[in-house]
């Protein structure tokens, strides 16, 4: 692993300035010179705007990797990553159907493989002029059977990914965007990559929808030359070795200043999904920026029902759904809670994202635990329903339709 940690503010200006020859570099040190970017390393007022909990905070060592001395010994050398790369662009290969090898894309698969497999050989060529395309998101068996041990295993975790590999050549500029839903855990296999990290601040998060909304209906990208309005920015070198922490809805633009290859994994935390859906319109914004937007809002959509049905199920309390009346507020403050407190503003962006048999499941779902519930009072809004037995579903399922369902009071 890398024994020369960059941490200082004056050790990333003097490794940027090892790499001047770097067309995109002048961007990178204007930004990491302004005084509105700090070092990781940063005072309180830096993590505060990140959130209140340590996991709100990016984070970057050895600690965050899910790469031990033993398994660190499979990945150690250029050469080594480049034939466990290698075997991952066969096995995908072999699948009937996937997402791209190569960016930016060819007509067939075949060609992207092509591609990725120019891009990986060279890894261990420093001559190697490599241009522009990269390779986005490789899923890797071989890695994930190597580290899935010692990856994060979190009891309210509601899904994690299997372990990826990102491909970056030098001095592709990884342009200003959010960081997705999840927190990800990237360990840094080969090369250097320098990373400005700004908090998911409402202020930074509007400026950043109104660039998306801009560049999609110009597909100006001078639309993103927002850098100036963002408070809070932290700037870190992730060297060889080194796992770096992001949390969701971070935004963040990138430098690799070596050919750099990244294995990745993330989490979805039951804690941040129901901010995630106050997000939705946010999210709404990027999707018509993105290559295949309406696909991946579709995908979203769909795939917003399993993890609420899991918070229906209490599955992340330390109580069961029927006593969710019966318990007291700070015991029950929880994703559940947040669920339900916030549905009445959430309800008309998640329903407007689903297809309709995924609304109708959802529906469905969201009945039978108001009905399970004990007491007279909806678990939604706390009126009172009565507690006749046989008459009950009725009347909640009536009042659920009536006013936390499309069309409800709000005039949804
Ligand atoms: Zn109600």
């Amino acid at each position: 692993m890398s024994d020369k940690r960059i941490t200082t503010m004056g050790q990333i200006k003097e490794t940027l300035n090892r790499n001047t020859d770097l067309a995109n570099m002048p961007y990178f040190k204007n930004l990491v010179e302004s005084k509105n970017i700090g070092p990781l390393r940063g005072t309180d007022r830096y993590r505060e705007r990140f959130g209140n909990t340590p996991l709100d905070y990016p984070a970057l060592g050895t600690t965050p990797s899910p790469f031990k001395p033993k398994e660190w010994n499979v990945v150690e050398t250029p050469e080594k990553v480049r034939d466990i790369l290698l075997q991952d662009v066969k096995t995908e290969m072999e699948k009937e159907e996937g997402g791209n090898l190569y960016w930016p894309p060819s007509s067939t698969r075949a060609e992207e493989a092509r591609d990725a497999i120019e891009l990986i050989r060279n890894l261990t060529n420093p001559e190697f002029e490599c241009g522009e395309g990269l390779i986005p998101q490789l899923p890797s068996p071989t890695l994930e059977a190597l580290v899935s041990g010692n990856k994060e295993n979190w009891r309210s975790a509601i899904s994690h990914t299997q372990m990826a590999s990102s491909v970056f050549p030098r001095d592709h500029l990884i342009t200003l965007q959010h960081h997705n839903e999840a927190i990800s855990f990237s360990t840094l296999l080969v090369g250097q990559i320098l990373w400005i990290i700004w908090p998911p601040t409402e202020d930074n998060l509007n400026t950043l929808q109104a660039a998306y909304e801009s560049y999609a209906s110009t597909l100006d990208e001078t639309a993103f030359d927002i850098t100036d309005k963002l408070i809070g920015g932290i700037s870190l070198v992730q060297s060889v070795g080194e796992g770096l922490r992001v949390p969701p809805f971070c935004l963040m633009t990138a430098l690799p200043l070596q050919t750099s290859v990244l294995a990745a994994y993330n989490i979805i935390a039951s804690s941040k999904f129901v901010p995630t859906l106050l997000e939705i319109p946010f999210l709404k914004s990027w999707w018509k920026t993105e290559a295949e937007g309406a696909e991946k809002r579709a995908t979203f959509g769909r795939g917003l029902l399993a993890p609420i049905q899991q918070i229906l199920r209490a599955q992340f309390e330390t109580y069961t759904a029927a006593q969710y009346n019966k318990i007291p507020v700070t015991t029950r403050n929880g994703p559940l809670m947040q669920f339900l407190s916030t549905w009445d503003e959430t309800r008309s962006n998640v329903i407007g994202l689903m297809d309709a048999e995924t609304a109708a499941a959802l529906n469905s779902s969201m009945k039978e635990f108001l009905c399970s519930v004990l007491g007279e009072a909806c678990a939604i809004c706390g009126e009172r329903l009565g507690e006749h037995l046989g008459e009950k579903k009725a009347r909640v399922e009536a009042h659920f339709d009536d006013e936390h369902w499309l069309g409800g009071e709000d005039g949804v």
